[in-house]
């Protein structure tokens, strides 16, 4: 089964005909989700039905390169690529009402994410899966070794700019953010662990600084910044941590899952997976619109 990206509806396996009147009806209604996903993702350029099929068959073709090689592909092209993503470009330099938004909208992210890690364990055996994740989950919370827990660097960084964690616990997060839980919510729910990986570490590129080979033509953030003395020590290790953390991460999370997909139908991981990058999308245009916030106060 096929699934648009954008609103979830389903079409048999591989009839990318009918998905590509799907998109072409919904453009030609403004549906801007639908506009923007297409431009983003597609073309820019006013496709007809057939140019518009054979643009999607070939957008979830893998050729040789398989599964993994696919969602990194996917991944740089839909966020750090010549469509280069507005939070990535609002990254490359530091703005104190920028960080005040990630903090407040990734603590939502990052109790979604435990919990979408946990379903993985639930739903395998294999131990090696199990351990990854559990691992990944401990980091988030406990810390490993004398490493501070990512969520307390997150906190800390909040409560330096001024958002003290007590207020940031019971923030109600940005609309888009409350599509994208429940979006991930769904994936968890619905799908078996291999697409769940798929769809939950490929977001861990974003801070992975090997993709320049892939396409990519920024880094998440200006590297610059963890050297500047005008930026808040919380900040710097809270960015910090990022570049220790998601190269090695986001890639082996991504060889695990290719090393035991081909027991698994492979258009469900592709599914799963941009299901996934859509909520990312729209997640992190939430973080753009509570930093709005944050500067007209
Ligand atoms: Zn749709």
């Amino acid at each position: 089964m096929a699934v648009c990206p954008v609103c979830n509806e389903k079409f048999d396996s591989g009839d990318y005909y009918t998905m590509a009147i799907h998109f072409i009806n919904l453009s030609k209604d403004g549906d801007a989700y639908h506009v923007q996903w297409v431009n983003r993702n597609i073309s820019k350029n006013g496709l007809n039905v057939m140019q518009f099929t054979s643009a999607i068959e070939s957008f979830y073709n893998m050729g040789n390169r398989g599964i993994k090689e696919w969602i990194i592909h996917k991944f740089v092209e839909q966020f750090l690529g010549e469509n280069l993503h507005p939070f990535i470009l609002k990254m490359q330099s530091y703005s104190k009402p920028l960080m005040m938004g990630y903090a407040v909208e990734h603590y939502s992210f990052l109790k979604q994410w435990v919990k979408s890690c946990s379903i993985i364990v639930s739903k395998t055996d294999i131990d090696e899966v199990q351990r990854y994740e559990i691992e990944n989950i401990l980091s988030r919370y406990f810390g490993i070794g004398r490493k501070k827990p990512y969520i307390e660097l997150l906190l800390q960084m909040g409560e330096d700019l001024g958002i003290d964690r007590k207020r940031i616990f019971n923030m109600e997060p940005m609309d888009c953010t409350k599509f994208a839980i429940s979006r991930w919510r769904d994936i968890a729910n619905r799908f078996n662990w291999i697409a769940i990986m798929a769809a939950m570490h490929s977001l861990e590129l974003i801070a992975n600084g090997k993709l320049t080979e892939y396409g990519a033509k920024y880094y998440y953030f200006n590297p610059e910044m963890l050297n500047s003395p005008s930026i808040p020590d919380s900040v710097k290790r809270f960015l910090g941590d990022h570049l220790r953390r998601d190269d090695s991460r986001s890639f082996r999370a991504l060889d695990i899952m290719a090393k035991y997909c081909h027991d698994y139908n492979m258009e469900d991981i592709q599914d799963a997976y941009l299901m996934s990058a859509y909520a990312f999308d729209r997640y992190l245009e939430a973080i753009l619109e509570r930093s709005k916030m944050f500067e007209s106060q």
